[in-house]
């Protein structure tokens, strides 16, 4: 789908399928507002870049090139040396970007915006010390297939691993860190490629570990066997809900504060707007799509936990963890 000016939705040229795997972020987003997913996952609705998304895709690069350098070179100036190119890299990559920065023609918002992601990427030196570290991994993608044949992927910032072959997951956050009462939420993302590894490796890794660049904080979490098991059976739950929406085509909009940040307001009902033609099958109550149509094996997970049975009020309402 293209959006157009005026709010309404325009048939896209690629065809709209079932969502077929979930990852951290398609999670978070279910279960912040069912209707986002939809826009995001299926309808595939195209969103402005923001300052702050690309200011942390930018800082992210930057530190994971870092680690090209030996060991004893890399330093918080050599670290700030990479921006530009980096800058010009993402520009190459993603010219969508560009649009940022359209109306700053004397490029005094630019130079600003650069700034801020150089002092992004020198607080990291007062978090952790990059010349004592060799990572095993960056910028890892990661798939894993659960017995249900629920697939879940996800791109792992940085993995440590020890000499005692302990592993430490590692993710870069360019905001600041949550308040106590959100940390669930913040560590549901690890739990998350922990279950990954977990089900890839045949081990728990040791810690997880949140670097908050915007704040310079440090969060870590050393999780133990139960905690990816309850983050399965959340899953599990999730994706059936998910699966429900998608067969009978009932995405409902859950509005909170985060609206605010919603690129989709003009589609929602929740501010006025109708979303655009449903583009996939809607089947009856327990009519399931055939196992080729599904992109995963069909299979029904046992004992969902904390999801609804049908599609009511509460669609998408579960805990992170
Ligand atoms: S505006 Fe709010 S309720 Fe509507 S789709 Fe976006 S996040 Fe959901």
């Amino acid at each position: 789908m293209e959006t157009s000016t005026d709010g309404t939705a325009e048939p896209s040229a690629e065809a709209a399928v079932p969502p077929g795997s979930l990852s951290p972020s398609r999670a978070s987003d279910f279960m912040q507002c069912p209707l986002l997913y939809r826009f995001r996952v299926i309808d595939r609705l195209p969103e402005k870049p923001s300052e702050a998304a690309t200011r942390g895709t930018l800082v992210h690069a930057v530190l994971e090139r870092l680690f090209d350098v030996p060991a004893g070179e890399r330093t918080a100036p050599r670290a700030k040396s990479l921006v530009p190119g980096q800058w010009d890299r993402l520009r190459e990559s993603r010219p969508e970007v560009l649009e940022l920065f359209t109306d700053d023609p004397d490029g005094e918002r630019l130079a600003r915006w650069l700034g801020e992601a150089e002092q992004l990427v020198e607080r990291w030196f007062a978090l952790e010390d990059p010349t004592r570290l060799e990572p095993a991994e960056r910028e890892l993608f990661v798939e894993a297939e659960l017995d249900s044949g629920l697939k879940l992927r996800g791109i792992i910032d940085r993995v440590d691993v020890a000499p005692t072959g302990e592993v430490r997951i590692v993710d870069y956050k360019t905001g600041k860190a949550p308040r106590p009462e959100y940390a669930e939420g913040a560590l549901f993302q690890m739990k998350f490629y922990a279950l990954v590894v977990w089900r890839l490796k045949g081990l728990v890794p040791r810690r997880l570990q949140l670097v908050y660049l915007g704040s310079g904080d440090v969060m870590t979490y050393d999780p133990v066997l139960a905690d990816l098991e309850r983050v399965e059976r959340k899953l599990l739950a999730l994706w059936e809900a998910i699966r429900r929406a998608t067969d009978s085509g009932d995405w409902r909009p859950r509005p909170t504060k985060l609206c605010g940040w919603c690129d989709h307001q003009a589609l929602c009902p929740e501010f006025g707007g109708t979303p655009p033609p449903y583009p996939l099958p809607v089947r009856a109550a327990g009519e399931r799509l055939p196992e080729a149509e599904r992109g995963d094996s069909g299979q029904t997970p046992t004992a969902p936990v904390g999801v609804p049975e049908s599609g009511d009020a509460e669609q998408g309402r579960m805990g992170p963890d």
